[in-house]
Protein backbone atom coordinates (compact mmCIF):
# COMPACT_ATOMS: atom_id res chain seq x y z
CA UNK A 1 0.00 0.00 0.00
CA UNK A 2 1.13 3.18 -0.90
CA UNK A 3 2.05 5.45 2.31
CA UNK A 4 2.59 9.46 2.31
CA UNK A 5 3.69 11.38 4.83
CA UNK A 6 2.42 15.10 5.31
CA UNK A 7 2.81 17.73 7.50
CA UNK A 8 -0.01 20.14 7.63
CA UNK A 9 1.11 23.55 8.79
CA UNK A 10 -2.26 25.60 9.04
CA UNK A 11 -0.60 28.90 10.19
CA UNK A 12 -2.42 31.89 11.04
CA UNK A 13 -5.67 33.80 10.59
CA UNK A 14 -8.14 31.61 8.48
CA UNK A 15 -5.07 29.31 8.13
CA UNK A 16 -6.01 26.78 10.55
CA UNK A 17 -9.98 27.13 9.24
CA UNK A 18 -9.29 26.06 5.86
CA UNK A 19 -7.18 23.30 6.99
CA UNK A 20 -9.49 21.83 9.00
CA UNK A 21 -11.46 20.97 5.90
CA UNK A 22 -8.48 19.64 4.10
CA UNK A 23 -7.70 17.13 6.86
CA UNK A 24 -11.33 16.10 6.59
CA UNK A 25 -10.56 15.43 3.10
CA UNK A 26 -7.39 13.67 3.77
CA UNK A 27 -8.97 11.72 6.08
CA UNK A 28 -11.67 10.37 3.50
CA UNK A 29 -9.04 9.98 0.87
CA UNK A 30 -7.19 7.86 3.09
CA UNK A 31 -9.88 5.43 3.53
CA UNK A 32 -11.26 5.61 -0.18
CA UNK A 33 -7.92 5.60 -2.12
CA UNK A 34 -6.10 2.42 -1.02
CA UNK A 35 -3.20 4.57 0.03
CA UNK A 36 -1.92 5.20 3.34
CA UNK A 37 -1.76 9.20 4.59
CA UNK A 38 0.37 9.63 7.91
CA UNK A 39 -0.05 13.70 8.95
CA UNK A 40 1.75 15.56 11.54
CA UNK A 41 1.03 19.35 12.27
CA UNK A 42 3.18 21.98 13.50
CA UNK A 43 2.93 25.57 13.86
CA UNK A 44 4.37 28.43 11.37
CA UNK A 45 4.08 31.81 11.33
CA UNK A 46 2.62 34.38 14.27
CA UNK A 47 1.55 31.10 16.46
CA UNK A 48 5.03 30.05 16.00
CA UNK A 49 6.35 32.88 17.71
CA UNK A 50 3.98 32.93 20.14
CA UNK A 51 4.43 29.64 21.50
CA UNK A 52 7.98 29.36 20.66
CA UNK A 53 9.41 32.95 20.01
CA UNK A 54 11.09 31.77 15.83
CA UNK A 55 8.71 31.83 13.00
CA UNK A 56 9.29 27.82 12.67
CA UNK A 57 11.23 25.71 14.47
CA UNK A 58 14.15 23.40 13.72
CA UNK A 59 11.88 20.22 14.80
CA UNK A 60 9.21 21.10 12.77
CA UNK A 61 11.99 22.59 10.33
CA UNK A 62 13.19 18.18 10.36
CA UNK A 63 9.58 17.44 9.76
CA UNK A 64 9.50 19.03 6.92
CA UNK A 65 12.17 17.81 5.09
CA UNK A 66 11.18 13.98 5.79
CA UNK A 67 7.73 14.33 4.61
CA UNK A 68 6.60 13.79 1.35
CA UNK A 69 4.83 17.20 0.51
CA UNK A 70 4.12 20.17 3.00
CA UNK A 71 0.14 21.53 3.30
CA UNK A 72 0.47 24.93 4.26
CA UNK A 73 -1.94 27.30 5.08
CA UNK A 74 -0.90 31.45 5.35
CA UNK A 75 0.81 33.26 7.68
CA UNK A 76 0.81 37.37 9.08
CA UNK A 77 -1.67 39.68 10.60
CA UNK A 78 -1.31 42.66 12.14
CA UNK A 79 -0.61 40.84 15.82
CA UNK A 80 2.67 40.74 14.88
CA UNK A 81 3.93 43.55 12.86
CA UNK A 82 5.88 44.70 15.48
CA UNK A 83 8.16 41.34 15.85
CA UNK A 84 11.73 41.59 14.86
CA UNK A 85 12.49 41.25 11.76
CA UNK A 86 13.53 37.99 11.64
CA UNK A 87 11.27 37.04 13.64
CA UNK A 88 7.96 37.76 11.21
CA UNK A 89 6.04 35.34 10.33
CA UNK A 90 6.58 35.36 6.81
CA UNK A 91 10.25 34.54 7.85
CA UNK A 92 9.02 30.75 8.08
CA UNK A 93 7.75 30.39 4.82
CA UNK A 94 10.78 31.92 3.38
CA UNK A 95 12.80 29.18 5.79
CA UNK A 96 10.75 26.04 4.33
CA UNK A 97 11.11 27.77 0.27
CA UNK A 98 14.62 28.02 1.14
CA UNK A 99 15.43 24.93 2.62
CA UNK A 100 13.26 22.41 0.86
CA UNK A 101 14.90 24.11 -2.90
CA UNK A 102 11.60 25.15 -3.91
CA UNK A 103 13.07 26.72 -7.18
CA UNK A 104 9.29 26.03 -9.01
CA UNK A 105 6.00 27.43 -8.72
CA UNK A 106 3.46 25.92 -10.29
CA UNK A 107 0.22 28.28 -10.28
CA UNK A 108 -2.98 27.14 -11.95
CA UNK A 109 -5.60 29.50 -13.21
CA UNK A 110 -9.02 27.16 -13.48
CA UNK A 111 -12.02 29.13 -14.27
CA UNK A 112 -14.82 26.90 -12.92
CA UNK A 113 -18.05 27.53 -15.41
CA UNK A 114 -20.09 28.30 -12.25
CA UNK A 115 -17.72 31.31 -11.70
CA UNK A 116 -17.13 32.90 -14.89
CA UNK A 117 -19.37 35.43 -14.76
CA UNK A 118 -16.58 36.78 -11.66
CA UNK A 119 -14.04 36.93 -14.10
CA UNK A 120 -12.76 40.56 -15.24
CA UNK A 121 -13.74 38.79 -18.47
CA UNK A 122 -16.30 38.16 -21.07
CA UNK A 123 -17.35 34.43 -19.87
CA UNK A 124 -16.85 33.08 -23.42
CA UNK A 125 -13.16 33.89 -22.72
CA UNK A 126 -12.50 32.74 -19.66
CA UNK A 127 -15.30 29.29 -18.80
CA UNK A 128 -13.44 26.14 -18.96
CA UNK A 129 -10.21 27.77 -18.50
CA UNK A 130 -7.59 25.39 -17.53
CA UNK A 131 -3.42 27.05 -17.40
CA UNK A 132 -0.65 26.35 -15.39
CA UNK A 133 2.32 29.16 -15.40
CA UNK A 134 5.26 27.89 -14.01
CA UNK A 135 7.56 30.13 -12.15
CA UNK A 136 11.25 30.51 -11.52
CA UNK A 137 11.28 31.07 -7.57
CA UNK A 138 15.21 31.39 -6.47
CA UNK A 139 16.78 33.03 -9.28
CA UNK A 140 16.34 36.46 -11.39
CA UNK A 141 16.42 40.00 -10.87
CA UNK A 142 14.83 39.40 -6.99
CA UNK A 143 17.98 37.84 -6.07
CA UNK A 144 20.89 38.64 -8.39
CA UNK A 145 23.53 40.86 -7.04
CA UNK A 146 24.47 43.48 -7.26
CA UNK A 147 21.29 44.65 -5.44
CA UNK A 148 21.87 48.38 -4.09
CA UNK A 149 20.82 51.92 -4.18
CA UNK A 150 23.85 54.48 -3.30
CA UNK A 151 23.95 57.90 -3.60
CA UNK A 152 26.34 59.91 -6.18
CA UNK A 153 28.57 62.15 -6.06
CA UNK A 154 25.52 64.98 -7.36
CA UNK A 155 23.29 63.86 -5.00
CA UNK A 156 21.52 62.02 -7.14
CA UNK A 157 20.55 58.58 -6.45
CA UNK A 158 21.14 55.67 -8.13
CA UNK A 159 19.26 52.05 -7.49
CA UNK A 160 20.65 48.62 -9.00
CA UNK A 161 18.63 45.14 -9.62
CA UNK A 162 20.58 42.75 -11.31
CA UNK A 163 19.09 40.12 -13.84
CA UNK A 164 20.87 37.13 -13.64
CA UNK A 165 20.28 33.97 -14.92
CA UNK A 166 22.67 30.82 -15.46
CA UNK A 167 22.37 27.74 -17.52
CA UNK A 168 21.49 25.37 -14.65
CA UNK A 169 18.64 27.05 -13.52
CA UNK A 170 16.79 27.68 -16.71
CA UNK A 171 17.26 23.72 -17.75
CA UNK A 172 16.02 22.52 -14.37
CA UNK A 173 12.51 24.92 -14.90
CA UNK A 174 12.21 24.00 -18.31
CA UNK A 175 11.92 20.24 -17.25
CA UNK A 176 9.82 20.99 -14.73
CA UNK A 177 7.18 22.59 -17.52
CA UNK A 178 7.53 20.03 -20.17
CA UNK A 179 7.23 17.41 -17.65
CA UNK A 180 4.10 18.70 -16.08
CA UNK A 181 2.41 19.53 -19.88
CA UNK A 182 3.31 16.00 -20.93
CA UNK A 183 0.49 15.12 -18.24
CA UNK A 184 -2.06 17.84 -19.91
CA UNK A 185 -2.53 18.50 -22.87
CA UNK A 186 1.31 18.30 -24.16
CA UNK A 187 1.90 22.28 -24.84
CA UNK A 188 4.74 25.02 -23.32
CA UNK A 189 5.05 28.54 -23.97
CA UNK A 190 8.31 29.76 -22.39
CA UNK A 191 8.44 33.30 -21.84
CA UNK A 192 10.85 35.87 -21.90
CA UNK A 193 12.34 39.19 -23.16
CA UNK A 194 14.79 37.95 -25.51
CA UNK A 195 14.87 41.05 -27.83
CA UNK A 196 15.84 43.60 -24.90
CA UNK A 197 17.85 41.22 -21.88
CA UNK A 198 20.61 38.75 -22.43
CA UNK A 199 19.00 36.55 -19.94
CA UNK A 200 16.29 36.41 -22.11
CA UNK A 201 18.83 34.69 -25.06
CA UNK A 202 20.00 32.53 -22.82
CA UNK A 203 16.47 31.62 -21.48
CA UNK A 204 15.86 31.07 -24.84
CA UNK A 205 18.47 29.43 -25.87
CA UNK A 206 18.38 26.78 -23.07
CA UNK A 207 14.29 26.13 -23.49
CA UNK A 208 15.12 25.08 -27.08
CA UNK A 209 18.13 23.08 -26.30
CA UNK A 210 16.29 20.87 -23.08
CA UNK A 211 12.86 20.91 -25.77
CA UNK A 212 14.99 19.29 -28.73
CA UNK A 213 17.20 17.17 -26.41
CA UNK A 214 14.13 15.33 -24.17
CA UNK A 215 10.65 16.72 -25.05
CA UNK A 216 10.40 17.14 -28.59
CA UNK A 217 6.95 15.66 -28.21
CA UNK A 218 6.07 18.43 -26.63
CA UNK A 219 4.42 21.70 -29.02
CA UNK A 220 6.60 24.26 -27.55
CA UNK A 221 6.11 27.89 -28.28
CA UNK A 222 8.46 30.97 -27.79
CA UNK A 223 6.85 34.23 -26.85
CA UNK A 224 8.05 37.58 -25.81
CA UNK A 225 6.79 37.95 -22.23
CA UNK A 226 5.04 41.63 -23.23
CA UNK A 227 2.97 39.61 -25.43
CA UNK A 228 2.15 36.91 -23.35
CA UNK A 229 0.91 39.59 -20.94
CA UNK A 230 -1.83 40.49 -23.75
CA UNK A 231 -2.37 37.44 -25.23
CA UNK A 232 -3.57 36.43 -21.72
CA UNK A 233 -6.11 38.82 -21.20
CA UNK A 234 -7.11 38.60 -25.26
CA UNK A 235 -7.42 34.61 -25.41
CA UNK A 236 -5.98 32.67 -22.19
CA UNK A 237 -7.53 29.16 -23.37
CA UNK A 238 -4.31 29.01 -26.14
CA UNK A 239 -2.02 28.16 -23.29
CA UNK A 240 -1.86 24.84 -21.33
CA UNK A 241 1.63 25.14 -19.73
CA UNK A 242 3.70 28.69 -19.29
CA UNK A 243 7.05 28.74 -18.22
CA UNK A 244 8.76 32.18 -17.35
CA UNK A 245 11.07 33.64 -14.84
CA UNK A 246 10.76 34.62 -11.71
CA UNK A 247 10.04 38.15 -12.40
CA UNK A 248 7.60 37.80 -15.33
CA UNK A 249 6.25 34.84 -13.57
CA UNK A 250 5.16 36.70 -10.65
CA UNK A 251 3.54 39.31 -12.62
CA UNK A 252 2.09 36.71 -15.16
CA UNK A 253 -0.09 34.20 -12.99
CA UNK A 254 -1.23 37.57 -10.81
CA UNK A 255 -2.17 38.49 -14.33
CA UNK A 256 -3.96 34.65 -14.87
CA UNK A 257 -5.24 34.40 -11.16
CA UNK A 258 -7.84 37.52 -11.65
CA UNK A 259 -9.18 35.87 -14.75
CA UNK A 260 -10.73 32.94 -12.37
CA UNK A 261 -12.37 35.66 -9.74
CA UNK A 262 -11.21 35.31 -6.64
CA UNK A 263 -8.25 34.70 -4.58
CA UNK A 264 -10.04 31.87 -2.18
CA UNK A 265 -9.75 29.85 -5.20
CA UNK A 266 -6.20 29.70 -6.15
CA UNK A 267 -3.98 26.87 -5.13
CA UNK A 268 -0.54 26.68 -5.63
CA UNK A 269 3.10 24.02 -5.44
CA UNK A 270 6.45 24.80 -5.50
CA UNK A 271 8.34 21.85 -5.52
CA UNK A 272 12.14 20.97 -5.55
CA UNK A 273 15.12 19.32 -7.27
CA UNK A 274 14.06 15.52 -8.31
CA UNK A 275 16.01 13.09 -6.06
CA UNK A 276 18.05 11.23 -8.05
CA UNK A 277 17.33 8.20 -6.54
CA UNK A 278 13.62 7.90 -5.63
CA UNK A 279 12.46 10.39 -8.47
CA UNK A 280 10.67 12.19 -5.55
CA UNK A 281 10.66 16.13 -5.13
CA UNK A 282 10.42 17.82 -2.28
CA UNK A 283 7.36 19.81 -2.88
CA UNK A 284 5.05 22.51 -0.49
CA UNK A 285 1.12 23.07 -1.52
CA UNK A 286 -0.12 26.51 -0.37
CA UNK A 287 -3.43 28.48 -1.16
CA UNK A 288 -2.11 32.22 -3.07
CA UNK A 289 -4.02 33.80 -0.20
CA UNK A 290 -2.84 35.50 2.97
CA UNK A 291 -4.22 34.78 6.47
CA UNK A 292 -7.41 37.35 5.23
CA UNK A 293 -7.22 38.93 8.64
CA UNK A 294 -10.50 40.86 8.20
CA UNK A 295 -12.44 37.37 8.26
CA UNK A 296 -10.49 34.80 10.11
CA UNK A 297 -12.39 33.41 12.80
CA UNK A 298 -15.63 33.97 11.76
CA UNK A 299 -15.67 31.04 9.50
CA UNK A 300 -16.27 32.72 5.81
CA UNK A 301 -13.13 31.40 4.69
CA UNK A 302 -13.41 29.74 0.95
CA UNK A 303 -11.45 26.65 1.86
CA UNK A 304 -11.15 25.96 -2.01
CA UNK A 305 -8.03 27.36 -2.75
CA UNK A 306 -6.37 25.10 0.09
CA UNK A 307 -8.15 22.12 -0.82
CA UNK A 308 -7.58 22.46 -4.27
CA UNK A 309 -3.64 22.77 -3.12
CA UNK A 310 -4.51 18.98 -1.50
CA UNK A 311 -5.47 18.18 -4.72
CA UNK A 312 -1.73 19.38 -6.54
CA UNK A 313 -0.52 17.26 -3.72
CA UNK A 314 -2.30 14.27 -4.62
CA UNK A 315 -1.20 15.12 -8.26
CA UNK A 316 2.38 16.02 -8.13
CA UNK A 317 3.82 14.12 -4.54
CA UNK A 318 1.49 11.24 -4.20
CA UNK A 319 0.99 10.31 -8.22
CA UNK A 320 -2.99 10.16 -7.66
CA UNK A 321 -4.33 11.60 -10.71
CA UNK A 322 -7.76 9.64 -10.44
CA UNK A 323 -8.16 10.92 -6.91
CA UNK A 324 -6.86 14.84 -8.15
CA UNK A 325 -8.91 14.35 -11.11
CA UNK A 326 -11.94 13.10 -8.37
CA UNK A 327 -11.23 16.22 -6.21
CA UNK A 328 -11.12 18.95 -9.08
CA UNK A 329 -14.70 17.15 -10.53
CA UNK A 330 -16.31 17.15 -6.75
CA UNK A 331 -15.01 21.04 -6.41
CA UNK A 332 -16.58 21.78 -9.76
CA UNK A 333 -20.21 20.27 -9.36
CA UNK A 334 -20.44 21.76 -5.80
CA UNK A 335 -19.97 24.92 -7.45
CA UNK A 336 -22.39 23.99 -10.02
CA UNK A 337 -24.98 23.11 -7.56
CA UNK A 338 -25.05 26.93 -6.68
CA UNK A 339 -23.02 26.65 -3.03
CA UNK A 340 -20.92 29.59 -3.19
CA UNK A 341 -18.98 31.05 0.07
CA UNK A 342 -19.08 35.27 0.33
CA UNK A 343 -16.01 36.15 -1.94
CA UNK A 344 -17.41 34.37 -4.94
CA UNK A 345 -21.24 34.70 -4.07
CA UNK A 346 -23.12 37.17 -6.22
CA UNK A 347 -24.82 40.61 -5.12
CA UNK A 348 -27.67 39.08 -3.19
CA UNK A 349 -27.18 35.64 -2.83
CA UNK A 350 -26.93 33.40 -0.20
CA UNK A 351 -23.13 32.58 0.73
CA UNK A 352 -22.16 29.77 2.89
CA UNK A 353 -19.51 29.83 5.62
CA UNK A 354 -15.94 27.40 5.05
CA UNK A 355 -17.50 24.34 7.08
CA UNK A 356 -20.19 24.23 4.58
CA UNK A 357 -18.13 24.26 1.98
CA UNK A 358 -15.92 21.69 2.78
CA UNK A 359 -18.63 19.42 4.04
CA UNK A 360 -20.62 19.64 0.54
CA UNK A 361 -17.00 18.60 -1.54
CA UNK A 362 -16.65 15.66 1.33
CA UNK A 363 -20.23 14.71 0.00
CA UNK A 364 -19.74 15.42 -3.59
CA UNK A 365 -17.00 12.84 -3.47
CA UNK A 366 -18.80 10.32 -1.55
CA UNK A 367 -21.66 10.69 -4.03
CA UNK A 368 -19.31 10.40 -7.33
CA UNK A 369 -17.65 6.85 -5.52
CA UNK A 370 -21.05 6.00 -4.42
P1 LIG B 1 -5.08 38.22 1.93
O1 LIG B 1 -4.94 37.28 0.81
O2 LIG B 1 -4.96 37.66 3.30
O3 LIG B 1 -6.52 38.95 1.82
C1 LIG B 1 -6.88 39.81 0.75
C2 LIG B 1 -8.43 39.88 0.68
O4 LIG B 1 -8.93 38.67 0.16
C3 LIG B 1 -9.09 40.06 2.06
O5 LIG B 1 -10.21 40.91 1.92
C4 LIG B 1 -9.51 38.68 2.43
O6 LIG B 1 -10.64 38.64 3.29
C5 LIG B 1 -9.81 38.05 1.08
N1 LIG B 1 -9.52 36.62 1.09
C6 LIG B 1 -8.31 36.03 1.05
N2 LIG B 1 -8.42 34.70 1.10
C7 LIG B 1 -9.73 34.43 1.19
C8 LIG B 1 -10.49 33.22 1.28
N3 LIG B 1 -9.91 32.02 1.30
N4 LIG B 1 -11.84 33.32 1.33
C9 LIG B 1 -12.44 34.51 1.29
N5 LIG B 1 -11.79 35.69 1.20
C10 LIG B 1 -10.45 35.64 1.17
O7 LIG B 1 -4.02 39.38 1.70
P2 LIG B 1 -3.65 40.63 2.62
O8 LIG B 1 -4.88 41.17 3.29
O9 LIG B 1 -2.82 41.51 1.78
O10 LIG B 1 -2.69 40.05 3.77
C11 LIG B 1 -3.14 39.63 5.06
C12 LIG B 1 -1.98 38.98 5.80
O11 LIG B 1 -1.60 37.79 5.12
C13 LIG B 1 -0.73 39.86 5.87
O12 LIG B 1 -0.13 39.68 7.13
C14 LIG B 1 0.17 39.31 4.76
O13 LIG B 1 1.53 39.52 5.02
C15 LIG B 1 -0.18 37.84 4.83
N6 LIG B 1 0.04 37.10 3.57
C16 LIG B 1 0.49 35.83 3.71
C17 LIG B 1 0.66 35.04 2.60
C18 LIG B 1 1.12 33.62 2.80
O14 LIG B 1 1.07 33.13 3.90
N7 LIG B 1 1.54 32.92 1.76
C19 LIG B 1 0.36 35.53 1.32
C20 LIG B 1 -0.14 36.83 1.21
C21 LIG B 1 -0.30 37.60 2.34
Amino acid sequence: MASFNLLLLPGDGIGPEVMTEVEKLVRWFGKASGARFETERALVGGSAYDAHGVAITEDAMKLALASDAVLFGAVGGPKWDKVPYEHRPEAGLLRLRKDLGLFANLRPAICYPALADASSLKRELVEGLDIVIVRELTGGVYFGEPKEMVTLENGEKRAVDTQLYTTHEIDRIARVAFDLARKRRNKVASAEKRNVMKTGVLWNEVVTRVHAESFSDVQLEHVLADNCAMQLVRNPKQYDVIVTDNLFGDILSDVAAMLTGSLGMLPSAALGAEDPTTGKRRAMYEPVHGSAPDIAGQGLANPIAMIGSFGMALRYSCGLVKEADLLEKAIANVLASGLKTRDIAGPGTNAVGTTEMGDAVLRELERLTA
